[in-house]
């Protein structure tokens, strides 16, 4: 007799449906991704900015074949060539609404590139309609996935930082913090029209911040420096910025010894801990300020480079 092992990849690789599909703002465009498999996502606790990864179809071909997928499928995906694998970006879990079968996972894209330089992610997103389909990787209940960086420990206060990409995520972690939570989170997106209401705690300040045509940063910048008591700090985004820019308590895109690269200081961002997301150069100049000019302890903030002007992602 012959018996057959089958072993439950520790992820949920699928392929999933756009269930819903809402242009929230002009930069905004929310889908809610459905399928059976999403009867089997979970994680252990609180989603805070929980990442997943995409598949959009290559110029609106098929999605790549999902056919014997195992934990080596991403190894095998990469070796093919574009056409047939399409583009894999990253996105964050906004929400996750109805149970079982019906459960949706609902996604916040921002469209960009009216100068024609906007990637798969964003097109898909642009023209998505009920019935598209995608490629997901999420976490599968149960299983270790990882994709969670949000991780204050005790700290006292708060400070969340990002640009558009980083909504989704600083207004999921928003919305789950504990009602004690208290802190700041200063948020810059495209124009007025793109502020959305959002629910948090009332000891966690909440500043957006549309540019409505100021740069990129700018005003996040500005707004930061003078929350943290430094108004006049010059921060200057250096000459060459890493697009892959991913520096937390545990992990450095740079190698940097996160141990060695502690300083100790005596005052009071002692009890801080920052969440920084968005523009890799945006990130990499906030990240000089705090770290470098006013010492804050690096093991007390997470620095994410959510994108990088001029680069597309690598899929
Ligand atoms: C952990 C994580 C979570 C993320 N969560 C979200 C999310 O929830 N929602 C979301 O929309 N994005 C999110 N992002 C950012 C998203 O992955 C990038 O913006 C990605 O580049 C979009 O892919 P694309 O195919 O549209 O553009 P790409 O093909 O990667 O890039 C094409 C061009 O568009 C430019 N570009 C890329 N993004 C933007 C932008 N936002 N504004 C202006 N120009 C841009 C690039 O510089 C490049 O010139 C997240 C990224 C990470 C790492």
């Amino acid at each position: 007799m012959t018996t057959t092992v089958t072993t439950v990849p520790p992820m949920i690789l699928d392929e999933v449906e756009a269930v819903r599909v809402e242009r929230l703002s002009p930069s905004f465009v929310r889908v809610e991704l459905g399928g059976a498999c999403l009867a089997e996502f979970g994680v252990d606790g609180p989603l805070y900015d929980q990442r997943i990864k995409l598949v959009f179809p290559y110029a609106d071909g098929p999605l790549p074949s999902l056919a014997g997928a195992d934990e080596s499928w991403l190894r095998v995906w990469l070796e093919r060539p574009v056409e047939e694998r399409g583009h894999m970006r990253t996105y964050t879990i906004r929400d996750v609404v109805g149970s079982a079968a019906d459960t949706r996972l609902v996604v916040d894209f921002v469209v960009h590139g009216e100068d024609g330089s906007a990637g798969p992610g964003s097109s898909w997103a642009e023209r998505a309609r009920p019935g598209d389909r995608l490629v997901l990787l999420a976490p599968r209940r149960g299983h270790a996935f990882g994709g969670i960086e949000f991780d204050p420990g005790t700290a006292a206060r708060l400070l969340l930082v990002g640009d558009e990409t980083a909504v989704p995520a600083i207004c999921s972690i928003l919305a789950q913090l504990p009602w004690r939570a208290r802190g700041a989170a200063f948020l810059e997106v495209p124009t007025t029209t793109d502020v959305p209401s959002v629910v948090h705690p009332e000891g966690v300040e909440v500043v957006w911040l549309p540019r409505d045509g100021a740069p990129l940063g700018s005003l996040v910048h500005d707004a930061v420096l003078e929350h943290l008591g430094v108004p006049g700090l010059v921060v200057e985004e250096p000459d060459v910025v890493d697009p892959d820019l991913w520096e937390t308590p545990t992990y450095s895109s740079s190698g940097e010894e996160v141990e060695s690269a502690v300083t100790v200081v005596g005052h009071d961002l002692d009890d801080l801990y920052a969440w920084i997301a968005g523009e890799s150069g945006m990130v990499i100049a906030l990240r000089r300020a705090l770290v470098s000019d006013l010492g804050v302890d690096r093991r007390q903030v997470a620095f994410m480079g959510y994108w990088r002007r001029g680069v597309a992602m690598r899929s």
